[in-house]
């Protein structure tokens, strides 16, 4: 299995290009005109579609949010505030109104951002029902009528949430979840990378002609699709699920971020861990008590299942986050997407290779005869055997391959190399003690 590629990063990038313009939500048109493009990707991703007032853990699927048309005119008729512009500028989930109001009533209806006056910010009311613009902070002095009209063209009305799901089969059961949501408005790195990256991984993984884990891709609204999702599917995912990764924000270059699954001890945890002490110059880890995305129900009480989000800047923490400047260019580029890409496809690799290592030989074996020792012994010409026979020493059938990289210090996919060899002499085997 290759495991990198140098052109993905500007494919995904483009691919972002496409997706950026659509109103997204936790429901409506602007989900499903993004599932529907993933789809020319992924022809098997399966939409579902699931009702609004269905009991989603312990929530609601709220009623499905549309919008065409939203502004706010001055007195002269010029509009001051257009949705066509950026859909930042609406709350997310503003429901419909048509009228004129004072400026009084109009600046409760605006939202800024004081400590970042030049910036859009996101904002969402997705379960009490207002309406709202957003605005720069700067631009509140330049409200000087008396009067406005505003004009929302928007419906909130039963209707439905839509998931995308595309799942491929391996020679086990045994599943690896990766997550992403796409629920937000033109926002680049929190979260339009996550669907991008999603996307890429499963197409190169369905180009695959041997895949040993099933792979579960899922497309949902940030938390209510989760729990939409997790009311049907805990139990199955419960059984079968031995990794779930959470894509978010993975798009930016300028750091690695690691944010635990509530134990902290799955696999998951492991190997991100693993891929991140021997592939990047530092990282910043964070803890449970920092979640705020779609581990919170994945890894809740009683589900448990083991999530883990491999970031690079990660939400809430860096400046752009949740505002207009949370751009395709701005946050996300092509580099830190394409370096993303590549650590997914070393740890999809290792997750492949995935094994407790057993030698096959009492006592240390003698490489020489095998060809995999030097013939002559002289100082500093075993160096190069060196890593092989200390992956050979922790093969014992208690370390995995993880455990093995760490106590050689050598990086996982040395350690498959080294296995590799080793398991053609038959020194080794990868295969379970059952088995
Ligand atoms: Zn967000």
């Amino acid at each position: 299995m290759s495991s990198s590629s140098d052109n993905t990063g500007e494919l995904i990038y483009r691919f972002l290009e496409q997706l950026w313009p659509y109103c997204r939500s936790i429901t409506g048109d602007g989900v499903r005109q993004t599932l529907s493009d993933i789809q020319q990707h992924l022809q098997a991703l399966k939409v579902l579609e699931i009702p609004s007032g269905t009991k989603a853990l312990d929530w609601t699927v709220p009623d499905e949010w549309n919008i065409r048309e939203a502004w706010v005119k001055d007195k002269k008729g010029q509009t001051i505030i257009d949705f066509s512009v950026n859909n930042l500028h609406v709350v997310g989930y503003s429901e419909p109104f048509s009228g004129k109001i004072s400026k009084k009533d109009l600046l409760n209806h605006l939202f800024s951002l004081p400590d970042q006056p030049d910036l859009i910010p996101y904002v969402t009311s997705y379960y009490k029902r207002r309406w709202g613009f957003c605005v720069p902070y700067n631009m509140l002095r330049d409200f000087r009528d008396d009067e406005y009209e505003v004009y929302i063209d928007s419906d909130l009305e039963p209707g439905s949430l839509s998931i995308g799901e595309y799942v491929l089969k391996g020679e086990t059961d045994k599943e690896i979840v990766f997550s992403t949501y796409c629920c937000h408005p033109s926002l680049a790195n929190d979260q339009l990378s996550g669907v991008g990256l999603a996307t890429y991984l499963a197409k190169w993984l369905s180009d695959k002609h041997r895949l040993k884990h099933t792979y579960r891709f899922l497309f949902l609204p940030e938390i209510i699709g989760s729990a939409a999702y997790l009311q049907k599917n805990a139990d199955h995912l419960k059984k079968q699920v031995i990794a779930a990764f959470n894509l978010t924000c993975v798009g930016d270059n300028r750091m690695w971020s690691y944010l635990p699954s509530r134990s902290g001890n799955t696999l998951a945890d492991k190997a991100i861990l693993n891929l991140l002490k021997y592939n990047t110059a530092g990282y910043k880890a964070y803890t449970w008590n920092d979640r705020g995305s779609d581990e919170s129900m994945f890894c809740a009480p009683g589900i448990d299942l083991p999530m883990v989000s491999l970031m690079r800047s990660k939400y809430g923490e860096f400046p752009e986050y949740h505002t207009s400047a949370d751009t395709l260019g701005g946050t996300v580029t092509v580099e830190g997407l394409e370096t993303t890409f590549n650590m997914f496809l070393k740890l999809i690799n290792a997750l492949e290779n995935y094994a407790y290592p057993r030698a096959l030989v009492f006592g240390e074996p003698q490489l020489g005869k095998r060809g995999l020792y030097p013939d002559l012994s002289i100082k500093g010409s075993t160096a190069t055997v060196k890593h092989m026979l200390n992956v050979l020493s922790y093969s014992d059938g208690y370390h995995d391959i993880f455990d093995i990289s760490n106590r050689s210090c050598i990086p996982v996919e040395q350690v498959l190399t080294q296995l590799n060899k080793l398991s053609e002499h038959r020194l080794v085997t990868l295969e379970p003690v059952n088995s």
